[in-house]
């Protein structure tokens, strides 16, 4: 599809509702209609939608804000910021919507709702009893009362026709007439519904391309019908297709994985990698590379690059490709983000590879600490005899070799002492024996007395001479007692 939906400055969107935490769905919106605007210098808004005051979860605009700062999605317009179009937060905006509500009834297209909530219950009970679909509209009063505010306002929709529209993702799409109805645009606390108040601060805003979950598509013949009783242009629509669970079968849930998206930050991810890897949920430019910057997912970014279906939440993915970004950071912010991890005695930088080594994120190095695999960098480790023997190596044959490392060890230089000269030495020693393991196991247990740690010569290399020759020495005479 050519993309010729630009001939205007791009403003796009970010419309949550203070409902809760954000989870990744909620994320990824923001991200493809920040990443629009961004590419084209456009504008991007972040609007809070809190119209629904019983649903409203106390902080959850901070949450919001902060999430989105986390993953590194700014914006040009906003509550926190203000801009040309403030305010922006639907509970301020109410004489907005009073102003359009007052237009829409005296051009014949609203009405005050005359009943009660038990005789709209009725009526859908009856539809429901008669297995047709309720409309409201079959119900239209024919003498409304004067609206007062105290009543809902319906939409009263004239036009009952079906409607065809273009989505810049799915394409053509259409419905029929019964997707029309006299559905309510100011509720009787006063709050408008979602259907109206977005219609209305998009186009105050100057929206120009909304960009949605597909929740949305069965209601939009609802707005088209509005759009065209109030006598404005409909922006471009974009249909974001859902991000499904690990099963690829359903949406993504709580259950399975959608958890506050600020867990990630507690986690240890990196915000890039996030933004890495929420990006290709259902965008695919078409390339191999599969390690994006934010800045080359921007540059990359194109409406007609969304897929219709649904991409898969996959945590094994996240963590490559956190584990991918771990290696692109320089080495002063690896260093910082490292050490917040880990205790005063073990911020040592020559641990830094080994730890990058055994990561995907930054939150595992918690176990790595808990589980005390990391003490022998400042304490001496504790064995037994026999965990220093290799297989059924002879003591004798340990001992011997252990000496013979501690003998190269001791003529090295102290400036000498490093990874490649360690490993030179010691392979050297070893390539002589019936098997390797007969001198890298002793040597690599003595300096850190586990089953499972680097390979000996990084160990010395970390430990330095003067302890590893204190650890070999202190094996061989454990082997000798
Ligand atoms: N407030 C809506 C929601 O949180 C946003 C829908 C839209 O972007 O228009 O689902």
């Amino acid at each position: 599809m050519n993309d010729n939906t630009k001939q205007q400055k791009v403003v796009t969107r970010f419309a949550p509702s203070p409902t809760g935490f954000l989870h990744i769905g909620g994320i990824r919106t923001a991200l493809y209609a920040w990443a629009y605007a961004k590419k084209n210098n456009g504008t991007f808004i972040l609007r809070i939608e809190d119209t629904d005051k019983a649903r409203e979860v106390e902080g959850s605009i901070d949450h919001i804000i902060k999430s989105l700062k986390w993953i590194g999605i700014d914006w040009n317009e906003g509550p926190d910021i203000g801009g040309p179009n403030a305010p922006y937060k639907q509970s301020e905006r109410l004489e907005s919507y009073q102003k359009y509500a007052k237009i829409l009834i005296e051009k014949g297209f609203a009405y005050a709702d005359p009943y009660t909530e038990a005789e709209v219950e009725s009526f859908r009970n009856k539809a429901i009893e008669e297995k047709r679909p309720f409309l409201y509209r079959e119900h239209r009063p024919e003498n409304p009362p004067v609206w007062d505010g105290t009543q809902s306002l319906r939409f009263k929709v004239t036009n009952i026709k079906s409607y065809e529209w273009e989505d810049l993702v799915r394409g053509h799409l259409k419905a029929g007439a019964e997707a029309l109805d006299d559905f309510i645009l100011i509720k009787s606390d006063g709050y408008p519904t979602y259907n109206f108040a977005h219609i209305i601060d998009d186009l105050e805003m100057g929206v120009t391309h909304v960009m949605r979950g597909d929740e949305f598509i069965s209601s939009t013949p609802k707005f088209l019908s509005l759009y065209e009783a109030l006598g404005i242009k409909t922006p471009f629509f974009a249909t974001l297709p859902p991000i499904m669970g690990t099963d690829g079968k359903k949406k993504l849930g709580k259950r399975d994985g959608a958890k506050d998206f600020l867990e990630y930050e507690k986690d240890g991810y990196l915000p890039s990698a996030m933004m890495n890897f929420l990006a290709f949920i259902g965008w695919n430019p078409g390339i191999e590379k599969e390690i994006l910057t934010p800045e080359e997912f921007v540059n990359l970014f194109e409406i007609n690059q969304i897929q219709i279906s649904g991409g898969g939440y996959n945590e094994d993915k996240l963590d490559w490709i956190n584990k991918e970004h771990i290696k692109l950071l320089p080495e002063d912010e690896l260093e910082k983000y490292i050490f917040e991890w880990l205790p005063k005695e073990l911020q040592i930088k020559k641990i830094i590879p080994i730890i990058v080594e055994r990561i995907s994120k930054f939150g595992d190095i918690k176990g790595m600490v808990e589980s005390g695999e990391l003490n022998f960098f400042y304490k001496e480790p504790e064995y037994k005899k026999e965990q220093l023997v290799y297989k059924s190596t002879p003591i004798e044959t340990i001992i011997a070799n252990l000496k013979s490392a501690l003998e190269v060890f001791t003529m090295t230089e102290e400036e000498d002492f490093n990874k490649e000269n360690i490993k030179r030495f010691l392979m050297e020693l070893a390539d002589n024996l019936e098997n390797r393991g007969q001198i890298l196991h002793p040597v690599r247990f003595a300096l850190s007395g586990l089953e499972k740690s680097p390979d000996p010569f990084i160990l010395a290399d970390i430990l330095g001479k003067t302890e590893t020759i204190n650890r070999l020495n202190k094996a061989i005479s454990t082997l000798s007692s």
